[in-house]
């Protein structure tokens, strides 16, 4: 993981070929504005302590409040910490929400863990940090091993703290806490949005269509239901186990059902109920990259397209669901080939859209249905995959080089809005 931060800022470097922003916005954007690094003692059911490491970055809040979620994960480290909150940082841009870029951790394998323990780690991690976030300050969400549940735990444990409701600090919570309709499925309806709006500039038919969906958990699952619904043949999908494959296409519900019966893909593998009406082939994470499909859809973890693989990519379209599936050779290799590549920053920005809509909803106390939460949705994934379009045409670059333009003019139009070395000397 070492150098993942450095990678991810040459993103920066490749925008600034074509946009050209301030000295003082370009030295601002090279470092995270605040880090926070907390150990978090836990007394274990048995008796023992534990001390676990916590993390929260502040990457730049020069458009707003920094907005992230938080990951549960044994390989959390500062590294991956920043990187992520750098991407939250562009991903608020791109999608022009009024928030600046967060993240936070704790590295942890939180399946070892008890479910009193996984609540006192997470009242705990507050408890290290409440004084680093806040509505107006930075406002946590879910990531990998988080859910609504957890969410509901810190968000209680700040009220406590602060000994009043605040439920802004937090989104993600459960509807109940004042959690927001739509937040569920918000990841895969932004990325169903922007995978139309390819489809049409395109003159892609649905129908005629074939996708491969790497993940089948939250993001996975749903936006392949989606895409079936809409038409799309979902031929093949995998998870953690492994992948299915089968030409004439699957419905992804029944697969959801046999999942949730065997708690994995694999579980089609078996002899009797849904699994006998199922046709498909047995195929590796690795093949279901390389299937001869229009749409490959990563929804699963970083680094899955590398250097490696990225030459027998043989999708014409590449949808990152997922938070950084492409590395940056990879990326290179893709855009030879004249792959479209829809980057992590757009694709999966309704996740955190959503977000924004539970904040909003919180601070006016006033709350919407879901069929309001889809349409404003779609309004700014719409109009976001044009702003993005319009750059990668304008510019006759690629989609996340055209992502990265437009979030660094957001964003060093913030920062220079407070005065440039070139307005001080003049
Ligand atoms: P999740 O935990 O619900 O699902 C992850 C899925 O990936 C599971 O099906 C798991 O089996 C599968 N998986 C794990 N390792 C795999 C491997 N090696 N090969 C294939 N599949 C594998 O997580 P999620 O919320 O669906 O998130 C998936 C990705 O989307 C992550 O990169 C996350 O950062 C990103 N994302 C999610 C959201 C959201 O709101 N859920 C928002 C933005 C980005």
């Amino acid at each position: 993981m070492g150098n993942l931060f450095e990678n991810a800022k040459t993103r920066i470097d490749s925008a600034l070929k074509y946009v050209r922003i301030s000295e003082d916005a370009k030295k601002i954007l090279s470092e995270p504005k605040e880090i926070i690094e907390v150990s978090i003692p836990i007394r274990m059911d048995s008796g023992k302590l534990e001390v676990f490491n916590g993390y929260r970055v502040h990457y730049n809040d020069a458009r707003g409040p920094t907005k992230g979620g938080i990951r549960y994960h044994p390989e959390v480290d500062m590294d991956e910490v920043k990187t992520l909150a750098f991407l939250m940082a562009f991903k608020c841009a791109v999608v022009n929400i009024p928030f600046g870029g967060a993240k936070g951790g704790i590295k942890v394998d939180s399946k070892r863990l008890s479910k009193a323990e996984l609540e006192r780690l997470s009242r705990g991690y507050i408890e290290a940090i409440y004084n680093f976030i806040g509505p107006d300050l930075d406002i946590p969400a879910p990531d990998v091993y988080t859910n609504e549940i957890i969410m509901g735990w810190m968000a209680d444990e700040y009220n406590k703290i602060r000994r009043k409701l605040t439920p802004a600090v937090i989104t993600g919570k459960p509807i109940s806490m004042g959690g927001s309709q739509g937040r569920d499925d918000a990841t895969a309806m932004g990325a169903y949005f922007v995978i139309t709006e390819t489809a049409r500039v395109m003159n892609l038919s649905p129908k005629k269509t074939t996708v491969a969906v790497q993940g089948f958990g939250n993001a996975g699952y749903n936006i392949a239901r989606m895409l079936k619904n809409e038409g799309y043949k979902i031929v093949g999908l995998s998870d953690s186990k492994g992948g299915i494959y089968n030409k004439n296409g699957f419905d992804p519900d029944s697969i959801q059902r046999v999942k949730l019966q065997k708690g994995m893909l694999e579980g089609v593998y078996c002899k009797g109920s849904v699994c006998d009406v199922i046709e498909h082939d047995k195929i590796t994470n690795e093949e279901l990259l390389e299937l001869d499909v229009d749409i490959l859809i990563p929804a699963a973890l970083e680094n899955q397209i590398t250097e490696k693989n990225a030459e027998n990519i043989k999708a014409k379209i590449i949808v990152e669901v997922a938070n950084g599936p492409t590395t940056i050779e990879a990326d290179t290799i893709l855009n030879k080939k004249n792959k479209i590549v829809v980057p992590d920053i757009l694709a999966n920005a309704g996740g955190v859209t959503v977000s924004y809509f539970e904040w909003v909803q919180n601070k006016a106390g006033f709350y919407w249905t879901r069929e309001d939460v889809y349409k404003r949705l779609r309004e700014i994934m719409v109009r976001s995959f044009k702003d993005v379009n319009d750059r990668k045409d304008k510019y006759k670059t690629d989609m996340r080089t055209a992502s990265y333009i437009l979030a660094l003019e957001r964003i060093s139009s913030a920062i220079e809005a407070k005065g440039t070395e070139e307005y001080f000397r003049s």
